[in-house]
């Protein structure tokens, strides 16, 4: 994970209360990410930046798309993503704790890096499983499926069954 020097935020410089800040995820975004399963795509972020005393609260949304590969037939498809994660950081000086929207920054900090939790809020919202709309799967691997599926062997215990079925005919 590459931290990208727009999602810098010079907090020092802000003043309390609420501020957003606006931007466009497109392949830098994926490249930096450094996950194989995104090949890319193209979303928005909205950061609400609340600031108040010793604290800052970032609400990020994403909304967009991700190319990821088809669960069903592994060619590359898009895959709509929105949602909203919320994070604390806390200007404490103090140890790490264990809650995990809650980061302890150093007291003499005086920015912070979201690409990070961009990303986190990204993958998060991606559903587990994820394929085309119905008819738009790869159709040569669509036919050599469906093949696979007609020439499925019968069960042999139907075999079985049909056999002992007739003798008692
Ligand atoms: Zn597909």
């Amino acid at each position: 994970m590459q931290a990208l020097p727009e999602h810098t935020i010079v907090f020092t410089s802000l003043k309390d209360g609420s501020h957003r800040f606006h931007y466009r995820l497109g392949p830098d975004f994926f490249l930096a990410c450094g996950d194989e399963d995104l090949l890319g795509g193209e979303a928005g972020v909205d950061v609400d930046l609340e600031k108040a005393n010793h604290l800052l609260v970032a609400r990020i949304h994403v909304q967009g798309l991700a190319r990821m590969l088809c669960d069903h037939c592994n060619a590359p498809m898009d895959q709509p993503v929105e949602g909203e994660q919320r994070q604390i950081f806390k200007l404490t000086g103090a140890e790490e704790t264990d809650e995990d929207e809650l980061v302890s920054l150093d007291s003499g900090a005086h920015e912070i890096n979201l690409t990070h939790y961009i990303y986190e809020c990204l993958r998060l919202h991606l559903p587990i499983r994820h394929v085309h709309p119905p008819g738009q799967c790869d159709p040569e691997v669509t036919k050599v499926l469906d093949k696979a599926l007609v020439n499925h062997e019968p069960d042999p215990r139907w075999a079985k069954l049909n056999e002992l079925k007739n003798k008692g005919a």
